[in-house]
């Protein structure tokens, strides 16, 4: 979908903002981010190409990338990004961080890419280029509604979707998908026992029979509470604006 450099970026991203309390698929997780120590946890156990050493870890690091966190946090619950003024939180990231041209290696062959030049050699600030330029890249090819809130009840996981369909919604932490599945499925269940109390036997029989692949499919892209509808609608409605821009645009050029 996008090169390894912004892949990369981006999911240590969603783990970052992982990290804060809350809930993820239903269970409650404490702030790992919470002394020095769990920074270096953090930074530990990411991909070794970020090269986000552990070793930097102190105290005043700390406080800056829970800055980040929360900032973070701000762009994933906003997006997709289609206004200024959530431009700005992009841009804010964006200060100072400079650019430069190096040749680099994809899939074995050699390429020019650009190269985010941090504010300073300070972890936070290496962080803090290194994904403020995935994201820019994100804003610039308009996918940034790849950044997504787990669809989940009582989920708050930070996801990417980066699968070329655009079909993730739900996170890899618990059961998110599955228990979205079963929900729906009882509540349809619900639905035909209540409307069929007076039918025959044939609504009977297919109220006992497992949803078809086309019924899951269905099922997956409807939202499962009140603030996921609402979320959904406004997504949605965002959408549209932007899919009517574009046709402007298109039919101006
Ligand atoms: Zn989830």
């Amino acid at each position: 979908m996008f090169n390894a450099e912004i892949s990369r970026a981006l999911i240590a991203a969603a783990d970052l903002i992982n990290t804060a309390e809350g809930l993820k698929s239903a269970k409650h997780t404490p702030d790992t981010l919470n002394g020095v120590d769990g920074l270096k946890t953090f930074l530990g156990e990411r991909e070794p190409e970020l090269e986000w050493p552990s070793s930097a870890a102190n105290r005043k690091q700390l406080e800056k990338v829970r800055d980040l966190r929360s900032s973070l946090r701000d762009i994933w619950t906003s997006a997709p990004i289609t206004e200024p003024q959530e431009l700005e939180k992009v841009n804010e990231l964006l200060q100072g961080v400079g650019t430069r041209l190096v040749r680099g290696e994809e899939d074995g062959e050699s390429v020019f890419r650009e190269e985010p030049i941090p504010v300073s050699s300070q972890i936070s600030d290496v962080m803090t280029a290194t994904i403020a330029a995935a994201l820019a890249h994100l804003v610039v090819a308009e996918e940034t509604g790849r950044l997504r809130i787990c669809r989940g009840d009582d989920c708050e996981t930070a996801i990417v979707d980066l699968t070329r369909n655009r079909s993730k919604l739900f996170c890899d932490f618990g059961n998110c998908a599955n228990r979205a599945h079963v929900r729906a499925y009882r509540a349809r269940q619900a639905a035909l026992k209540n409307g069929g109390a007076s039918s025959n036997g044939r609504t009977a029989a297919r109220s006992l029979s497992k949803p078809s692949a086309a019924e899951k499919a269905e099922e997956l892209s409807r939202p499962t509470s009140a603030s996921a509808v609402a979320a959904k609608e406004f997504r949605d409605r965002m959408r549209n604006e932007l899919m009517q821009k574009r046709s402007k645009k298109a039919k101006k050029g």
